[in-house]
């Protein structure tokens, strides 16, 4: 194992994305902070996700991967935390049910608080400040002072991480998670939403299972407590860099700022600093890849980052676009197939399906996000490979963020409660739709 590079080698490489920080000296104190932080995830906890994402890679698992685009400090309270865990937890119930295999549960939650931005200004009736690029770098508010980046922020990042994801061990183990309870709350959205209806067969359907095991006795861990792991961009160098760390078990690196660390679109550029510093983590990671990868990309990119072609350690999230998806998403596939890598597949139907609304939000239509899915799942069937899961912005609350949905949203409720400081999200009633609508996918 190659040495990791340092912090100085790491910007030498000129990566795209940083944040242009005012003081140095506060920078190295904010990192040398970070360096003396215990970890916020066990190696060891790394390698078990790992092993669950290698049956992915071989058609025996699912990957749910959601949450917000970007955490906030603010948003680091019990509720939030608890109502995102529980939307993913029933998406999960239902996707597992429609699989029959395992559905592995990933937030992104704990560390996703660093954004890369397409501009690095942000105009407002005539004003220019820099873009806002995360609570990890500055402030969102409109204001010169609040969009100077901080590195303090870092260690800012670093509690509320450690906060979220001592809320969130407590929730899957300590009771919350019991499968009957987050069933019960998906045949209450059957049932309470007109539009939920139409998914009432299936919520029957895993009545009756579940009914069943408690006829015969079968009462197993798993009905009591899930699984659920971390994950995040890796974006700002300075933090990724400083919470990655010698395993004393095998002596070998792992980012220990979360389970699952991915490189963005913007940052996978093959010899920069994201691809180099995640070259040398034990870490499961993912990449990106947009309507403009090209297949030679991807080998490039599986060549660097999973040399030893290790089953678990390398996910392709493709975020093509409703509409270039079947066209674009076949010859990655097929050449990544033919030669023999070991990776996971698994749709992010947000990214490439995002416009501007008239009413001048950011939005995305649910039937594109549908679309793409749809499309993800034809282009496997047609390769007989496995379409490996799902990654997505979603929150549990009741948010007006993306238009149509059984809710119908339209542009002129954006306005109603948009409360994303990034992209918009699924809200809770959309992201229950997704999953039954993928549910169906999956079965048939
Ligand atoms: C994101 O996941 O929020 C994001 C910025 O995605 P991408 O890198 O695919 O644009
Ligand atoms: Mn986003």
């Amino acid at each position: 194992m190659s040495t990791i590079p340092s912090l100085a080698d790491l910007h030498a490489l000129g990566p795209a994305q940083q944040p242009t920080y005012p003081d140095r000296a506060k920078v190295d104190a904010a990192v040398d902070r970070l360096r003396t932080m215990p970890p916020l995830v066990f190696a060891g906890e790394c390698d078990e996700l790992k092993d669950k994402i290698a049956a992915v890679t071989r058609g025996e698992a699912f990957i749910l991967q959601g949450g917000d685009c970007a955490e906030t400090f603010a948003g680091v309270t019990a509720d939030n935390v608890r109502n995102k865990l529980r939307v993913l937890l029933q998406m999960a119930v239902v996707l597992t049910y429609a699989a029959s295999v395992p559905v592995v549960k990933l937030g992104r939650i704990a560390g996703q608080y660093a954004k890369p931005r397409s501009s690095d200004n942000e105009t407002r009736n005539g004003v220019t400040l820099p873009a806002y690029r995360g609570d990890a770098v500055n402030g969102y508010e409109f204001t010169e002072a609040s969009r100077v980046p901080d590195p303090q922020r870092l260690v800012d990042v670093y509690n509320s991480s450690a906060a979220t994801l001592n809320l969130v061990r407590a929730f899957v183990t300590g009771g919350y998670a019991d499968l009957r309870q987050v069933h019960t709350w998906n045949t209450d959205f059957v049932k309470t939403s007109p539009f939920g209806q139409q998914y009432e067969a299936m919520a029957h359907e895993i009545e009756r299972a579940l009914t069943f095991m408690k006829a015969i006795g079968a009462d197993p861990d798993e009905f009591h407590r899930v699984d659920f792991h971390s994950s995040h961009e890796a974006l700002v160098l300075e933090y990724e860099h400083a919470l990655t760390r010698i395993d004393s078990r095998t002596q070998l690196p792992y980012d220990v700022s979360g389970h699952f660390v991915w490189i963005g679109e913007r940052t996978r550029q093959l010899d920069n600093a994201h691809v180099e510093l995640l070259s040398h983590i034990q870490n499961p990671i993912g990449v990106k890849l947009g309507p403009t990868t090209s297949a030679d990309d991807a080998l490039a990119l599986a060549a660097k980052l999973n040399p030893t072609n290790e089953a678990g350690r390398l996910t392709f999230i493709t975020r093509f676009g409703a509409g270039k998806i079947r066209d674009g998403l076949p010859s990655l596939i097929e050449k990544v197939t033919a030669e023999g890598l070991q990776v996971a597949w698994i749709c992010d139907p947000m990214h490439g399906n995002t416009f501007e609304a008239s009413s001048g939000y950011k939005t995305r239509r649910f039937d594109d996000v549908i679309d793409e899915v749809q499309g993800f799942f034809d282009v496997h069937r047609a390769l007989g490979t496995w379409p490996g899961g799902l990654h997505v912005e979603l929150t549990g609350d009741d948010v007006t963020e993306c238009v149509g949905g059984g809710e119908e949203l339209t542009d002129m409720d954006l306005s109603a409660r948009y409360e994303s400081v990034c992209d918009p999200r699924l809200n809770r009633v959309q992201s229950l739709e997704l999953a039954f609508l993928v549910a169906d996918m999956l079965r048939s």
